[in-house]
């Protein structure tokens, strides 16, 4: 092969102000970590609730991992379905309202399961457009046809589903979208899956442990339990530990036990991580004081946004900042970092071309202080490069 070719295209990728690099932490994932040797406000992490190096969760950790060891020594099916996995599994379908559940290793994991094993040639996929890259991929992976509906737009999706002829058909959607923050219109979802005797498949990751009233998904969220036939989320954000799982009927689980090759062919979660879990699964339910912290801190935050005439376009604890083009993104979150606060530029292809925007999220551990010093320090920043409110081309003409 010839390697100039890999140099090329990270040069193109430099020009266009695209090249991604890696930072390095030197603190655990708080309000205030240690970014490259710079101690700087942490606004880019998904520790939403702080359990990620909560003591409880930690010496939870510790216990399972002197009572299992590290890891899990084999796939589940093999002889790596160890008490705590069967543990976590029971608890966490009884905090979600389903039968059953199966946890996977990650997140991108069970998407690629989900997806792969519903997603037969007979089946067709039904997407929102702005999903997870995930789920891209499981539908990428599946032999599905896939069709793509345009943002939370039901009408269209009905459009959809009307004129097909698909012999299983799947919706599947992110209930809080993970770049915009914004939460998919569920009620009506429900209703047009169930007239067109679709699958509803819905990724609670940024839900879980987020959406009022106690942080136990979309579906709780929405009075729609029982309502939605597969409930997917992770363990990786609010919750604080790695992992992620799949909420739904015995039968389905049972399916999928047998047929979902991300599952089959994937060595279980670590024990430790299992037991951590279990954890931060029990701070959740016992201390809801966190997500009331984080709902304050989010409507804090958009108060600061909205005095310094800046619309903050979300009503959930990810809030997207828009900037524009990929240069001036990267600028203002560089411009942040030397002011003390960390906030992630995120460009295309991740957010569409021309959307590059600030991401925000807001944590429980946030003071109100921290959450003014952010507002005024973004205000700041995107003024210096004259950067109105609806992004740099409003504000460049
Ligand atoms: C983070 C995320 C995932 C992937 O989860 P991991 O556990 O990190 O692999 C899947 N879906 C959404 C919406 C996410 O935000």
């Amino acid at each position: 092969m010839d390697l100039s070719l890999l140099d090329r295209e990270i040069a193109a990728l430099k020009e266009k102000g695209r090249y991604r690099f890696l930072r390095r932490l030197s603190t655990p994932q708080d309000a205030r970590i240690v970014i490259e040797g710079r101690e700087v406000l942490n606004f880019s992490s998904n520790n939403y609730l702080g359990l990620a190096n909560h003591p409880e969760v930690v010496e939870a950790l510790a216990r399972y991992a002197e009572r299992y060891g590290v890891g899990s020594g084999a796939s589940r099916l093999i002889c790596g379905h160890m008490d705590v996995h069967a543990e976590l599994e029971e608890a966490v379908a009884r905090f979600k309202g389903t039968e059953s559940c199966l946890t996977f290793s990650a997140g991108y994991m069970a998407n690629l399961g989900i997806l792969s094993t519903l997603g037969d040639s007979g089946a067709t996929i039904f997407s929102d457009e702005w999903n997870h890259a995930s789920i891209v991929d499981g539908c990428r992976l599946s032999r599905a046809r896939v069709e793509v509906y345009r943002h939370a737009d039901v009408t269209h999706l009905e459009d959809l589903l009307r004129a097909s002829s698909a012999r299983r058909k799947i919706v599947v959607t992110d209930s809080v979208f993970s770049m915009d923050g914004d939460v998919a219109p569920l009620p009506d979802l429900v209703e047009a899956k169930d007239r067109h005797g679709a699958i509803l498949v819905v990724d609670d990751a940024h839900a879980t442990g987020v959406l009022p009233p106690h942080g136990r998904g979309s579906a709780d969220h929405f009075g729609l339990s029982g309502r939605v036939e597969i409930l997917m989320g992770t363990f990786s954000k609010a919750l604080g530990t790695y992992g992620a799982y799949l909420c739904s009927t015995r039968r389905m689980v049972d399916y999928f036990v047998n047929k979902c090759r991300p599952f089959i062919f994937n060595t279980g979660l670590p024990p430790a991580i299992a037991g951590a879990t279990l954890a931060s699964l029990g701070l959740l339910t016992r201390e809801p004081g966190r997500l009331a912290a984080l709902w304050e801190n989010a409507r804090l935050f958009r108060a600061e946004m909205e005095a310094r005439g800046r619309s903050a376009g979300s009503d959930t604890a990810i809030v997207p900042i828009p900037v524009g083009g990929d240069g001036d993104t990267m600028a203002v979150s560089r411009a942040l970092f030397d002011r003390g606060v960390f906030v992630h530029g995120i460009r295309p292809p991740t957010v569409p071309e021309g959307t590059g925007r600030l991401r925000l999220t807001l944590m429980a551990t946030h003071t109100a202080g921290m959450v003014r010093t952010a507002a005024a320090g973004i205000d700041e920043a995107l003024r210096e490069r004259g950067i109105g409110a609806d992004g740099a081309a409003a504000a460049k003409g």
